[in-house]
């Protein structure tokens, strides 16, 4: 029997992979603008980083995690998300010391043990950036502004974004208590897993898929109404900046993020065609983390975008990825002799800088051009009998399909240029 990959993963194939690149390099030029620098930290940490980071309450610690005992007898975790990883790194490497605001991006995989279905994985890839250093709204305003920026560059349609401030620790604790009691008085109508969230984190309430959760919940306190004057004051601010720079967005109270770690702006964005998982990118502020993780009280703020949903909406909404552009210069190879001629060749025209293949199975030339045709060579370079005697390569423009004999030397600027001219520019 075939060992089939393992489930809840799946094999990204060249031909995806293609749309895949055109996504993060729309995300590498988009942080490089907003001055984002790249990190890339471990897959696996210990298992202790996610259960204070993440916090142990969420439902990511509680049932997600891929941890296991290393032969050295640690308890490690497989990377669930990737704030925890980056303040840690930052920490460890004395990177918060650098520069008064530290904007770090990253790109990587994450695993989390949740149910798959279409649109949810157990190894899925975010793209995120973290912002450390600034407390003000302007930075919240900017991360947004970049989170929604990068969906409508790549294309996605069907956009909306949606924004709530959470509060702080001074503001939150009198709403988790009216609505804890909330949830008490209702009990009887929540779902089991609500029921159990009503103690240890009824934020979580909020955010349950359940119908009859969500009906309940409509009459729910809203924290909003919580907010000290300084979070609402905060919260105004980010919209007035958000109206500024033209970011449309919806207020929802609802959104309240399955993380413990955000405090203040919290902030979603969906996108059509997904169905059920919609959610394309997920961020928030979480001005608290970095000094429960040990350091020095740093505000900090940040958002992951799902790589593998960003794709999926793509095509789902019919999104015509750029096409691929194929080689080239394909080196057809008839017969022994030619061989040396033909892996000089496409060793020369590989050091100028272009995509070349060549024949390696000795096949016949109709075969041969049927694979250019497949690699969708621009040019096919012949080199058989005829050309070994005269010396001369015969060059196949494949779009126009004139074919010439030319000068070896002569190839590479009939590349460059795209056709045959009459050579005006070629070395005499
Ligand atoms: P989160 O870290 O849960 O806020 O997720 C941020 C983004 O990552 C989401 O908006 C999704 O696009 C993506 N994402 C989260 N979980 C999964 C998953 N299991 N499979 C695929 N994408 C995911």
């Amino acid at each position: 029997m075939r060992i089939k990959a393992v489930r809840g993963t799946r094999d990204i194939t060249p031909d995806e992979l293609r749309k895949w690149r055109y996504v993060e390099e729309v995300a590498r030029d988009l942080f490089r603008r907003y001055g984002y620098r790249e990190i890339r930290t471990p897959t696996f940490e210990h298992t202790e980083l996610f259960v204070k980071g993440t916090g142990e309450t969420t439902d990511i610690v509680e049932k997600e995690m891929y941890t296991f005992i290393d032969k050295g007898g640690r308890s490690v975790t497989l990377r669930p998300e990737g704030t925890p990883s980056v303040v840690r790194a930052c920490l460890e490497n004395g990177l918060f010391g650098q520069l008064p605001v530290l904007k770090l991006s990253y790109i990587g995989q994450m695993f989390r043990y949740d149910r798959p279905q279409a649109g949810r994985y157990r190894e899925f890839w975010q793209i995120g950036v973290e912002a450390f250093g600034s407390a003000d709204p302007s930075m919240d305003a900017e991360v947004i502004q970049l989170a929604y920026q990068l969906v409508t560059e790549v294309g996605l349609k069907g956009i909306s974004l949606e924004l709530n401030s959470i509060g702080c620790k001074r503001c939150r604790p009198r709403y988790v208590e009216d609505l804890r009691e909330f949830g008490k008085r209702h009990v009887d109508e929540l779902c089991g897993k609500c029921v159990e969230r009503i103690e240890r984190n009824p934020m979580r309430l909020l955010d349950c898929k359940e119908e009859r959760c969500r009906i309940v919940m409509k009459e729910a306190p809203v924290i909003l109404d919580y907010l000290c004057d300084e979070c609402a004051e905060h919260f105004a601010k980010v919209r007035e900046y958000l109206d500024l720079l033209d970011v449309p967005y919806a207020v929802n109270p609802r959104v309240v993020r399955g993380l413990d770690y955000y405090t203040r702006t919290v902030f979603e964005i969906t996108a059509e065609g997904l169905g059920a998982q919609n959610a394309v990118v997920g961020g928030g502020r979480y001005d608290d983390l970095v000094e429960l993780m040990g350091g020095k009280p740093t505000p900090a703020l940040g958002f992951a975008a799902g790589l593998d949903r960003i794709v999926a909406s793509l095509e789902a909404q019919g999104f015509e990825f750029p096409i691929d552009e194929g080689i080239d210069c394909f080196i057809a190879v008839l017969g022994r002799e030619a061989k040396p001629v033909a892996l000089k060749l496409a060793t020369s025209l590989r050091r100028e800088g272009f995509s070349v293949e060549m024949e390696h199975l000795g096949r016949s030339l109709r075969a041969q051009m049927k694979t250019a045709d497949k690699l969708k060579a621009r040019f096919t370079a012949m080199i058989g009998e005829d050309e070994l005697k005269s010396g001369r390569i015969t060059l196949r423009d494949m779009k126009s399909g004139e074919q010439r004999s030319v000068e070896e030397g002569e190839i590479p600027y009939i590349l460059r240029r795209g056709g045959f001219s009459d050579g005006a520019d070629a070395p005499s």
